[in-house]
């Protein structure tokens, strides 16, 4: 059984994230979509919403589902025998990020092997932080996220 984790803040999901999960669960048996709650940051969703939204979004997917973290992903991953971190990139910007989080990573459990998967062309612009900015100032988001991400950012920003 070939088992990856997906971890992220999800603050909102988007057409981004979704085109990764749908890719990732041809590639692995099962994938845990991580949506992680750091005390550190500012979310415009709370962790219950992020879980909501994107368990709504994967039901199409059997082998798909979601989890909520507050602790360190790679303790959290271990702990439920996943050796497989799976990150999206978008460009260089996000690589080299990336990089340096998947060498803390190692730093810490060397038994986790962060993979990363590019992005397909047409969601390389999609970024939740743009899309947060672009919904709070009633821009059109719809070709960026599903319809119901869309309708909760409208709720938002009422
Ligand atoms: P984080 O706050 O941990 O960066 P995000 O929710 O922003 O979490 O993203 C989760 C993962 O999805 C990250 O690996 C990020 O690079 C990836 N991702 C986000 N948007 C896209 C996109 N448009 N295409 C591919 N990967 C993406």
């Amino acid at each position: 059984m070939l088992t990856a984790a997906f971890p992220g803040s999800f603050d909102p999901p988007t057409l981004g994230h979704l085109n990764i999960v749908e890719r990732a669960a041809r590639i692995f048996d099962e994938l845990l979509v991580v949506v992680a709650e750091n005390r550190q940051k500012k979310y415009l969703f709370s962790a219950e919403e992020r879980v909501a939204l994107v368990s709504s979004l994967v039901e199409p997917w059997k082998n798909v589902s979601v989890a909520l973290c507050d602790s360190l992903i790679v303790d959290f991953i271990k702990k439920r025998n996943i050796r497989l971190l799976l990150r999206g990139v978008r460009g260089i910007g996000d690589f080299s990020y990336e990089f340096e989080l998947s060498m803390m990573n190692k730093a810490l459990t060397s038994s986790i092997e962060t993979l990363f998967m590019t992005t397909d062309p047409e969601y390389f612009v999609l970024r939740s932080s743009a899309i947060k900015e672009l919904a709070s100032f009633h821009g059109d988001v719809s070709t960026m996220v599903p319809p119901l991400v869309a309708k909760a950012l409208r709720d938002k920003y009422k």
